[in-house]
């Protein structure tokens, strides 16, 4: 069927004379298929746009009526055209007529044709519209004529995809690849983002599809084939990967698809079919992402991420263009769109002008996620294909605290979060009015709120917020961000750096809480079969007594002159506790008898996050100089409930009475002992959570940054002697059928507390 008008090249170099006329989109279109028709042997040629409203417009056509044209409509569930944009792939049928998705259109006057073939219009894997050509007569569409239409179609794409087509639409029927998107994410840091699309790693662009010489592109095909065979191995030979186990499993896959010879292959007929060689990297790696993006099998998921990359690099090795970074011309207000991304990326951002994060991946504990959070910055993960339906420059709204995202939001919808936002601004200036209120109930109850931190940026905080202190300093997140094991002398300048920030005001140093969720990306991991349970906290620290050594000198030399107060996680046994501070103590000898200054006071104390150390606290106290409640951990075991599970994370109302007995148990153990207790989970961030801490005799609170305002504003109306009279009745009960939250709720309504 080539034959007669020269195949789809001569096609294609048609094509690109249309598109560089001066003429309408309308008449381009028109143009476009006559021209397909006639090359093809079509007595139809029909270009359908897909729209905002998730229907198909009929744009253009030769052989059905011209009348119809903008006024037939279908719905993406209709149809074969329907279908082709549903499954994203070619269909080729002789007797269309047969196929159980037909319908028809009595308006264009299709049903003489028997031959069907229609192919996506596609852009990154996103269906854009449908090209159809049909027949008269049965006939069977060749492999080399579907290919045609299918590279024919990529010219579409970019002419859908320059906004060329709006033009010709109706309000509220634009073509769909500029529409408005709501996606649901989970989420990860809270806060709101208004802002503009910026790709962390920006996709090359290709804009010239149509060869002059395919020879000429083979070639250039070839060679760039080979030039990224060879540098995937020069990155597999360099030895220094052999230590970072997933980097090198990476890279492997990227050696097997680079040699793959259906990749290859499909790309070199595209290239035959008239395209340049971008143009057919392009091609291939859309019909790819449109396949594989409707795969359920996360394992081929994760594949479409390397060929994309793997894509990618290609394309930089034909266009000359690098890497290309976004951080350079960062705009104001930028909402950064990433697959997945490290925290030092993040970092080296200038964090004044992003207001939010969205990621393809990215979980509650994942590290960029930690640094987001510390940073203040609203960010929403697990929001599907992200950066393949956003463009850098998009309007974009991050509401981290719903966890969702609206992509090129309408006006209706950006007026609202508009007043959000202001509405939140107003808050956080009640909230610094209130910063250097002491934290002192109603009557006359000091309750001190402290920071929870654990990196450098987080240190700005403790002014701001007018914090008592840093009631939790999770050093482990100094090492998660690192990409080795961070030196004695880089430990020892964070600690310094941290106590310098906090002045005269207390900072505990969690000594390293590694294991479970918190993985060192260089670090050998044991398989677990539950790590939570694991090899984690301080049982690592004691097996590995040279990490937790070196960085107790770090601390001890960091606190010279000043007090130092250090703090072991998920102690279970009181022999535990002993060992580490005999390490502890060990250090301090050392020190002194190398000389060196120590810290005037060193208070040693643990968390309680094991159920079992609630039946030791007498114990504990006794050797302790505080302890410190890890309500993260300790509900997780108390309830065998995983915390970074989201099936059962919340299953369990952490103010239930047996949540709230155990919190008593130790909050009256301290009183006993005259010890401090404080709890440093997330919990006390919650104003009604911190009402019933306060009630059950917790006297200080460590809570994240963005909690200080919130949690200090409603103990400042708090009568704890009140809260406690309601609450610790409700702790005898034993009919099984106290709603706490409830009764605390109604409590708080009638002594007009801000909750
Ligand atoms: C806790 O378990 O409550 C806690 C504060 O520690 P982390 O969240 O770091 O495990
Ligand atoms: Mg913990």
């Amino acid at each position: 069927m080539r034959g007669a008008l020269g195949g789809p090249r001569i096609l294609l170099r048609r094509l690109r004379e249309v598109m560089a006329e001066p003429v309408s989109a309308q008449d381009r279109l028109d143009r476009i298929v006559v021209l397909i028709a006639a090359n093809m042997v079509a007595e139809v040629c029909s270009v359908y746009v897909l729209r905002v409203d998730a229907t198909l417009e009929l744009y253009a056509t030769e052989g059905l009526n011209r009348d119809a044209v903008h006024l037939t409509v279908m719905r993406v569930d209709e149809g074969l055209v329907g279908h082709v944009a549903r499954e994203a792939e070619p269909l080729a049928l002789s007797d269309a007529r047969s196929h159980k998705d037909f319908s028809y259109r009595p308006e264009t006057g299709e049903e003489i044709y028997n031959s069907f073939l229609g192919v996506p219009i596609l852009r990154g894997g996103n269906t854009l519209g449908v090209l159809v050509v049909q027949n008269r007569a049965r006939r069977t569409y060749t492999e080399e004529e579907i290919e045609a239409l299918q590279t024919t179609a990529m010219v579409l794409a970019e002419m859908i995809a320059s906004g060329e087509l709006t033009a010709l639409a109706k309000p509220g029927a634009e073509p769909a690849i500029r529409r408005p998107l709501h996606l649901k994410g989970v989420s990860l840091a809270d806060g709101l983002g208004l802002g503009h699309v910026v790709l962390h790693e920006p996709r090359i662009k290709v804009t010239n599809v149509i060869a002059d010489d395919v020879q000429r592109e083979m070639v250039k095909l070839d060679s760039a084939i080979a030039k990224l065979r060879h540098s995937i191995d020069l990155l597999l030979e360099d030895d220094k990967l052999s230590t970072s186990g997933e980097h090198r499993e990476i890279l492997e896959a990227y050696r097997m698809f680079a040699h793959d010879r259906g990749w290859m292959h499909k790309m070199r007929e595209a290239v035959l079919s008239g395209l340049t060689a971008e143009g057919a990297v392009e091609r291939v790696q859309s019909d790819t992402r449109a396949r594989m993006m409707r795969a359920s099998d996360p394992y081929l998921r994760e594949r479409l991420h390397d060929l994309d990359d793997l894509a990618n690099r290609l394309l930089r090795e034909l266009t000359g263009r690098g890497a290309g970074t976004a951080r350079e011309a960062l705009p104001d207000n930028a909402i950064i769109i990433a697959r997945n991304m490290s925290p030092a990326a993040l970092l080296d951002y200038d964090r004044t002008r992003i207001r939010g994060l969205v990621l393809e991946e990215g979980g509650t504990t994942s590290h960029v996620t930690i640094v987001a959070r510390a940073l203040g910055i609203a960010c929403v993960g697990q929001v599907e294909n992200i950066a393949g339906l956003a463009d850098a420059g998009d309007p974009m709204i991050v509401d981290g605290q719903a966890g969702e995202v609206h992509l090129r939001p309408p006006g209706d919808v950006e007026i609202a979060y508009a007043e959000k936002v202001r509405f939140r601004a107003r808050r956080q200036a009640q909230f610094m009015a209130l910063r250097n209120r002491p934290s002192v109930t109603r009557d006359g109850v000091a309750i001190d709120l402290h920071l929870n931190a654990g990196l450098l940026v987080d240190l700005p905080h403790i002014t701001e917020t007018g914090a008592a202190g840093i009631g939790l300093f999770r050093t482990e997140l100094q090492f998660m961000i690192a990409s080795a094991f961070p030196r004695i002398s880089e430990q020892l300048k964070l600690y310094r750096a941290v106590l310098d920030a906090a002045g005269t005001r207390p900072v505990t140093f969690r000594t390293l809480d590694i294991g479970g969720d918190k993985v060192l990306p260089y670090m050998r991991t044991v398989d677990e079969e539950n790590p939570a349970l694991g090899w984690r906290a301080i049982r690592l620290g004691l097996d590995r007594p040279g990490l937790l050594r070196s960085q107790l000198r770090a601390l001890l030399r960091a606190g010279a002159g000043r007090d130092l107060r250090v703090m072991f996680p998920m102690v279970t046994a009181v022999e535990e506790f002993d060992h580490a501070k005999a390490i502890l103590e060990r250090e301090m000898t050392h020190l002194r008898k190398h000389g060196h200054a120590l810290p005037e006071r060193v208070f040693v104390g643990a968390m309680v996050e094991v159920p079992a150390l609630l039946f030791q606290l007498d114990e504990m106290l006794a050797r302790a100089d505080f302890l410190s409640v890890g309500s993260n951990d300790l509900v997780q075991f108390l309830y065998a409930a995983d915390r970074a599970n989201m099936r059962v994370a919340d299953r369990f109302d952490p103010l239930a009475p047996a949540t709230l007995r155990a919190f008593r148990m130790v909050a009256d153990a301290g009183a006993r002992h005259g010890k401090p207790i404080t709890l440093c989970g997330e919990l006390a961030s919650r104003p009604l959570e911190a009402v019933a801490l306060a009630a059950l005799g917790y006297r200080a609170l460590s809570v994240s940054p963005a909690a200080i305002g919130p949690v200090k504003s409603v103990l400042l109306k708090l009568d704890v002697g009140a809260a406690r009279e309601v609450l610790l009745p409700l702790l005898k009960d034993t009919s099984g059928l106290i709603d706490v939250r409830a009764e605390l709720r109604s409590f708080a309504r009638q002594t007009g507390l801000p909750i």
